[in-house]
């Protein structure tokens, strides 16, 4: 199994230094080309600027490798810049040109939603079957989830407000795990996407799933 971290900008090296307490050095990758994108068996997209990251996805030959892995259920945890990359809709912000998508992920976001005031904060995230104590969440210039479709589920919230989903074997975050020095979020999504083969074995027993 190769995780791949997408690193083309962003906090890509907080993404690789989280998962170097969840997965062994030999199987992180930094994924730049088409190539090494070919190799992953899950991939993470970082935070940093929504825009320049799909910039240099066309740039770099990349947009349509990774649409097509996309379509074919490739795991993939996107925070913040990441979600917005994937979502289906970007709501206009005031700030004007917003990227192109992936639509993968059945949300409408708002980039930079959160105003100057609380434009960076930490608050406490509930995460939908996550143990231990609520989860340490860092806000930076986050989009907001507007709206959740009937393609996704709600899986984290600070308060009443939706802030990350899942969608088929895709998880969209408007926080940032990789920057609070807590791997469970890493952790967690890694160990559903690639189930131990006992895990395997119940939920093929566990009903409706
Ligand atoms: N504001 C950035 C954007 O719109 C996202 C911020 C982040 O990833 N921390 O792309």
């Amino acid at each position: 199994m190769k995780v791949g971290v997408l690193a083309l900008q962003g906090d890509v090296p907080e993404h690789f230094r989280a998962l170097r307490h969840v997965v062994p050095h030999e199987r992180l990758l930094l994924v730049r080309t088409p190539e090494e994108l070919a190799t992953v068996d899950a991939l993470f997209l970082p935070g940093g600027e929504s825009t320049t990251i799909a910039r240099l996805l066309e740039n770099g030959g990349l947009w349509r490798p990774l649409a097509r892995r996309l379509g074919e259920g490739l795991p993939v945890l996107a925070t913040c810049a990441g979600l917005i990359l994937l979502a289906r809709e970007i709501a206009p912000s005031p700030s004007g040109r917003d990227p192109p998508t992936f639509q993968v992920v059945d949300v409408t976001v708002r980039r930079n939603d959160y105003g100057t005031q609380r434009e960076s904060f930490e608050g406490p995230v509930r995460v939908d079957r996550l143990e231990g104590p609520p989860f340490p969440g860092v806000f930076i210039r986050s989009p907001r989830i507007l709206a959740v479709g009937g393609g996704a589920t709600p899986i984290a919230w600070v308060e009443n407000e939706v802030v990350g989903v899942r969608a088929g074997t895709i998880w969209g975050l408007t926080f940032h795990p990789e920057l609070s020095g807590d791997p469970r979020v890493h952790r967690k999504f890694l160990a559903e996407a690639f189930p131990a083969p006992s895990e395997k074995r119940a939920q093929a027993r566990r009903p409706g799933r």
